[in-house]
């Protein structure tokens, strides 16, 4: 018996297919682009299991319980363990002041930041689905990181609103920002991303860490930075998986900003 679910479990990792929770996440573009959730109530489920089982003030054990959550029980589209070494490395990297963060889902990975960024940066995530917003906030104050990470309410496209406050109240300005995470709706990436250089908020040396460009795809994100390579932003590719399993391969993109 044991043999057999060994096999099984094997399987599963390399066939995520044969995962209920996949099958339901991938028909559900609909609702999780009208809501920003699968629709089957596993985002508020996550924040219960996260509290039951993650012990407070303690990253590392709140994303290891998100990271089991998600690779044994419901799927969740988090940047998960693999992807988010890539990130965890390019923090440590940019050595960040001010983080932002573009799609917070349920907080996986703004814990994941905060516990890589230095103790004295600030990051703020921006999340337009207030439900979302809700739990990444729960998340990341079980993590002990609510003094330093923020989750705002809004869309850096939805007309200035959410510029304005970034500037007003989270002391966005010129070449304020050393750190962008962006992964959140995949033709959102390269809009947001001339909002926040007509802002003025990047300097040269900014690192902006884009996720998901290979599945579900942002193409016109990579086609610009291949355009510009060499010039005003120096790009590295990340081969790397789709969250919480090995089949499918993903890209992370990390750019530097020259000026
Ligand atoms: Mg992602």
């Amino acid at each position: 018996m044991a043999e057999i679910s060994g096999f099984a479990a094997k399987v599963r990792d390399r066939l995520p297919f044969t995962r209920w929770s996949l099958l339901r996440m991938a028909l559900s573009n609909r609702s999780l682009e009208r809501t920003g959730q699968v629709g089957d109530g596993r985002e508020r489920a996550l924040l219960d299991y996260v509290r039951a089982h993650a012990t407070e003030g303690d990253p590392d054990s709140v994303l290891a319980v998100i990271d089991d959550f998600a690779r044994n029980h419901t799927i969740l589209m988090n940047v998960g363990d693999e992807k988010g070494l890539l990130l965890d490395a390019a923090i440590r990297r940019a050595d960040p002041a001010l983080l932002l963060e573009l799609g917070a889902y349920v907080g996986y990975s703004a814990v994941r930041t905060g516990r890589a960024m230095p103790a004295t940066a600030r990051l703020v995530s921006v999340e337009a689905s207030a439900a979302n917003a809700e739990i990444a906030s729960a998340v990341i104050a079980h993590a002990g990181l609510a003094d330093r990470v923020h989750v705002v309410l809004g869309k850096i496209g939805d007309g200035g609103q959410t510029v304005r406050r970034l500037t007003e109240e989270y002391g966005f300005g010129s070449g304020a920002l050393d750190f962008v995470f962006i992964d959140h709706l995949k033709s959102a990436y390269l809009p947001d991303l001339n909002t926040m250089l007509d802002a003025g908020w990047l300097h040269p040396g900014t690192v902006v860490v884009a996720d998901n460009v290979k599945v579900p795809g942002a193409p016109d994100y990579r086609r610009y930075m291949h355009e510009r390579e060499g010039g005003s932003w120096r790009t590295t590719e990340h081969k790397t998986h789709v969250e919480y399993q090995s089949l499918i391969t993903d890209l992370v993109l990390e750019s530097e900003y020259l000026g």
